[in-house]
């Protein structure tokens, strides 16, 4: 089995590769490791090798799993990119860098009473359901724009941008169009008057297209860490 260290190192070629065709910097993109089912252990083994942003889905499985890395706290960056439910706030404030998941005014609202001011501002993204999609998380297209603004307002959050989970695709033209209509979606609420610098997209299957179409965050689990 290859180790964390090879993979993660060919999945900051595949990004180097897409920035190059894309002719954007490879610094604009971040590369964030989702480590949701893997031990501390291979946190540890991405820390190492260079890795500083984690991304993991369950609440309770993260802060266990920085209990066991506190010794790191300062070299690493924690990323929930999983669904937030309003009585894990409280948590979630304390302990994490940065929220994917923001969908509804309050459990931001909730994040930005319980964040602590002595900490950094908690950076936030909106989750955006782009392709529609019944049953799937994050707010429609078109009430981004209304939600976007109010949490702008909130006392300690940044909001920084937005997040999507698209349909799953094999084809790589498919695979950019909603990678696009989010980047889109972007560029019309700076023009409202918001000042978004985060596009949160793109996975192991689809890193590339999400690069292609301007994303400055890939959330990258099965590629780095292996099949969950
Ligand atoms: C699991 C997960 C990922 C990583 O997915 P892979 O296909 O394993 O790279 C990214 N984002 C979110 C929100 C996830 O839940």
């Amino acid at each position: 089995m290859a180790t964390i260290e090879a993979t993660l190192q060919q999945v900051r070629v595949r990004i180097a590769r897409a920035c190059a065709e894309a002719h954007r910097d490879v610094q604009s993109v971040t590369l964030l490791a989702v480590s949701k089912t893997f031990p501390a252990a291979a946190v540890r083994q991405a820390v190492a090798a260079g890795q500083r942003d984690f991304g993991e889905n369950y609440v309770q499985e993260a802060l266990v799993k920085m209990a066991e890395l506190t010794d790191m706290r300062e070299q690493v960056r924690w990323h929930l990119v999983g669904p937030l439910q309003s009585n894990k706030t409280r948590e979630v404030a304390a302990a994490f860098d940065w929220v994917h998941s923001i969908d509804r005014l309050k459990i931001a609202q909730r994040l930005s009473v319980q964040r602590l001011p002595a900490m950094r501002p908690l950076q936030v993204c909106v989750q955006v359901n782009i392709g529609g999609e019944a049953g799937k998380s994050g707010v429609s297209p078109d009430a981004v724009g209304p939600l976007a603004e109010q949490v702008a307002r909130l006392p300690n959050l940044c909001l920084r941008g937005l997040m999507s989970i698209p349909e799953p695709s094999a084809d790589p033209l498919a695979q950019r169009a909603p990678h696009r209509r989010l980047h889109e979606l972007l560029a019309s609420l700076n023009d409202r008057g918001l000042r978004l610098d985060t596009l949160s997209m793109g996975m192991s299957a689809d890193l590339e297209a999400a690069v292609l179409e301007g994303s400055t965050i890939v959330r990258v689990g099965t590629a780095i860490f292996g099949q969950r």
